[in-house]
């Protein structure tokens, strides 16, 4: 038994959802998650599931964490099928291997300093005004990018 379609590549509000379910909230971090995955299975043209696997490094521990969920249902890596490993590190950078190729993919640390600010203030319209604005961001507003080959 095993999913045939491909993992859904682009932002949808069913995505979200999706998320919140599993997660039991939404917020920024979740967003981030979110997107990093659809990244991967773009840049690196994957199906999503079993073809790619992730190494995120950050704070091993919520809000920043919440960001781990939103790459296992956006990209299909989990922890489950053990295709993700988290290191605890200062920053959030993810880093997609499928194949030899390497997508690593980092949250700007202005972005990173912007969320926790906001988190700070504990306000629900300001935190619902961060997330639409990571979903709608280009990436480059948000993210270092970096496509690599792996050295054999
Ligand atoms: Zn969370």
């Amino acid at each position: 038994m095993r999913v045939e379609a491909p993992k859904q590549r682009g932002w949808s509000q069913n995505l979200l959802d999706k998320a919140i379910d599993f997660h039991g909230h939404g917020g920024p971090f979740m967003v981030v998650g979110l997107r990093m995955g659809l990244m991967a299975l773009d840049k690196l043209d994957a199906h999503g599931y079993f073809d790619l696997s992730c190494r995120a490094r950050l704070h091993w521990g919520p809000p920043d964490s919440c960001v781990i969920d939103g790459i296992q249902i956006s990209s299909g890596c989990t922890m489950g099928k053990h295709n993700i490993e988290v290191e605890d590190h200062d920053g959030i950078t993810v880093e997609f291997t499928k194949g030899d190729r390497i997508l690593g993919i980092s949250l700007k640390p202005q972005v990173l300093e912007r969320i926790h600010g906001i988190l700070a203030l504990k306000n629900e319209g300001a935190i619902r005004s961060m997330m639409v604005e990571l979903a709608e961001s280009s990436e480059g507003d948000v993210f270092n990018v970096v496509l690599t080959r792996a050295v054999r």
